[in-house]
């Protein structure tokens, strides 16, 4: 009885849990400047982020549409003020105020959340495609795969199929090493041919005390319109922002 009682007290007088809301949100940086192929898909991207802010109370986000807003707001000074930085699917060398301070700006405890065509920027800065650890090399035509979960403790896919099928344009790699990334979803065989392999879809790195967080998948609006993409995203910006 006494036992009873004094369990009973103490679970009465445990504080709350806090909620991630109880933290100040962080601010995003949500860049969707290409210079090179530009997606028709960059809205969708740019609104599940915006929304995965509000309905998770963790992050706001800020936006870089122009060359102008992206410039300002890479400044070091303007960098300050955010907890990490969203490529939503941008292509070639991007106007940032300093590319270097952008690269030790993430090492110093910043998130880089890379969607679809993050892997398709900055080609002529390799210190880039090694923090986000891959480069675009090619891709065949729009595809239906079989996708493997890597991880399925991880945050970007603890809710998704052990195995799953996706049709959507499906990217491959080079100046990637699986040694410097921790997959979180691939292939196990070509996404053209078929032929037996390791085709990886996404991943996550830790890079100085950043963290990075990139996902190939993206290129189809109706693929990012799926409850399963938006929780792996949603985990993923979570995750790199230490929020989770
Ligand atoms: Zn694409």
């Amino acid at each position: 009885m006494l036992t009873s009682t004094f369990l009973f007290s103490l679970a009465f007088a445990a504080p709350p849990a806090p909620s991630p809301a109880a933290k100040p949100p962080a601010r995003l940086l949500v860049v969707t400047v290409t210079k090179g192929y530009r997606h028709e898909s960059i809205p969708d991207l740019d609104t599940l982020v915006a929304d995965l802010g509000r309905e998770t109370g963790a992050f706001e986000v800020d936006e870089a549409r122009t060359d102008e807003e992206l410039l300002a707001r890479t400044a070091p000074d303007a960098l300050a003020g955010y907890g990490g930085i969203v490529l939503a699917s941008t292509t070639g060398d991007l106007p940032v105020a300093d590319r270097e301070a952008l690269l030790r700006w993430v090492e110093a405890g910043h998130a880089l959340i890379g969607l679809h065509a993050a892997t398709d920027t900055f080609h002529g800065f390799p210190p880039f495609l090694d923090l986000i650890g891959g480069e675009f090399a090619r891709h065949g035509p729009q595809a239906k795969v079989h996708v493997i979960v890597g991880d399925p403790a991880h945050p970007a896919t603890r809710t998704l199929e052990a195995a799953f099928d996706v049709f959507d344009e499906i990217y491959q790699f080079k100046r990637f090493d699986p040694a410097r990334v921790h997959v979180l979803l691939g292939l196990d065989a070509h996404p053209e041919t078929g032929a037996p392999g390791t085709f990886p879809l996404a991943w996550t790195r830790e890079a100085g005390r950043g963290r990075v967080f990139y996902t190939a998948l993206g290129h189809r609006p109706d693929v990012i319109a799926t409850p399963w993409y938006r929780q792996h995203v949603r985990g993923g910006i979570l995750w790199a922002l230490r929020r989770e």
